[in-house]
């Protein structure tokens, strides 16, 4: 929070503003003014509108006539590990398929690491993500996948962030290989209570492989009796119980969605399970892309995240993540960037976030560009020129 005293400060001469407020500019879901202002007092949006009606504050600064956004949303990351898999991604961009086995590699690394490792990578990756545009993440643990590790997993990432994911469910600990159920039971019991102080949110990855709808159904409810709240990584590498599991449970987010059927894209309209779309997984194991367009026309809420880990999806660029969503996903421009903006916010059940409104948080992006577009149209170029967290200009 900010101090007794706060100064102000007024970003004038923006090309294009996207307050995704429909309310305001253009009435289009992005809320596009032009020839923009943005007032910030302290760590907070005080106003909006056209530089011409900007008001007198402390500070000014002119953003040259750039496009400025709310920072973005990553919604869905898994950033406490140590150790990588470039051998793993080597091989199988030489033809290997997929499977999630190849988690155990980081388990082991991130076992063997000290908590002053854990955290330096971890503050590595968000400090990376946050000089792309990023000022809202997710973590979860899940590479620990015992009472100890999984619950110092968490304290870590909750000194960084308040979304916190407890995810003792990301596969069945290798230590309990010959009796799944065992692991079931420690998840939603002694491991539970260890880590629930830490976190907000409870994740099961559910998939062949790794845990089953009845499973899944086990540890979630255990997890919402201890009062997290439900996500899902649902549907990712096979069609399954996972998406429609998420709408029942009131789940924030089913995540991944890539294999969904009729009834599971009705599921998620009906509902207010956000779906997470992480293209960066399906970039990074050559798979099959999600069909965003299926979903927006549907009228499903949907998110773009970049699901950073070092198996799957190393990548911690929300840009880039958008730039796939346009070219491969069916999305609108328009589209990705609310996703990745406004959608993250949903799937972490927040409105302080995610657009730039009087009385939200002053997390603002400024791009050398001068429209969002650009984001899609000048894919893996370095667009982010300045970035606010909280009213603090942080790049
Ligand atoms: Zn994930």
């Amino acid at each position: 929070m900010s101090g007794t005293s706060t100064s102000t400060t007024v970003i004038t001469n923006i090309a294009t503003l996207v307050t995704n407020d429909p309310s305001l500019g253009d009435r289009s879901p992005l809320g596009l003014i032009q020839d923009a202002a943005v007032v910030i007092d302290g760590d907070r949006i005080a106003w909006t509108g056209e530089t011409s009606k900007a008001p007198a504050t402390d500070n000014r600064v002119d953003a040259g006539g750039r496009a400025v956004l709310p920072g973005f949303v990553d919604s869905h990351s898994h950033l406490v590990f140590a150790g990588d898999r470039t051998q793993e991604f080597n091989a199988r961009m030489s033809g290997r398929a997929y499977s999630a086995g190849g988690i155990r590699t980081t388990v082991a690394a991130t076992r063997a690491a000290s908590d002053g490792e854990l955290e330096a990578n971890l503050t590595r990756y968000l400090d990376e993500a946050l000089r792309q545009g990023t000022t809202t993440f997710e973590t979860k643990s899940g590479y620990g996948l015992t009472v100890a590790d999984e619950s110092r997993a968490l304290r870590i990432a909750a000194a960084h962030t308040d979304e916190v994911t407890y995810l003792g469910a990301h596969i069945v600990s290798p230590d309990y290989a010959d009796d799944p159920a065992a692991y079931v039971s420690l998840v939603t019991g002694e491991m539970l209570n260890a880590c629930a102080p830490h976190a907000r949110w409870i994740d099961v990855f559910c998939e062949k492989g790794a845990f089953d709808g009845d499973q899944a159904r086990a540890i979630l409810t255990a997890g919402r009796a201890k009062g997290l709240h439900p996500r899902i990584h649902a549907n990712q590498l096979s069609y399954g119980p996972g998406v429609q599991l998420a709408v029942e449970l009131d789940a924030a987010s089913a995540d991944h969605c890539t294999h969904l059927t009729d009834a599971d894209v009705d599921a998620l309209a009906s509902g207010a399970t956000v779906a997470t779309l992480l293209p960066g997984a399906e970039f990074s194991t050559r798979a099959q892309w999600p069909d965003a367009r299926r979903l927006l026309d549907a009228g499903v809420t949907v998110a773009l995240s970049t699901d950073c880990n070092p198996g799957s999806s190393f990548t911690s660029s929300v840009p880039f993540c958008i730039a796939l969503a346009v070219r491969d996903m069916g999305m609108t421009p328009d589209e990705a960037v609310w996703a990745a903006t406004a959608g993250g916010a949903a799937a972490l059940r927040r409105d302080d976030v995610g657009r730039v409104a009087v009385g939200s948080r002053a997390d603002l992006v400024l791009l050398d560009a001068p429209s969002h577009v650009h984001l899609a149209y000048r894919p893996g170029v370095p667009l982010v020129r300045g970035v606010w967290r909280r009213g603090v200009r942080v790049v």
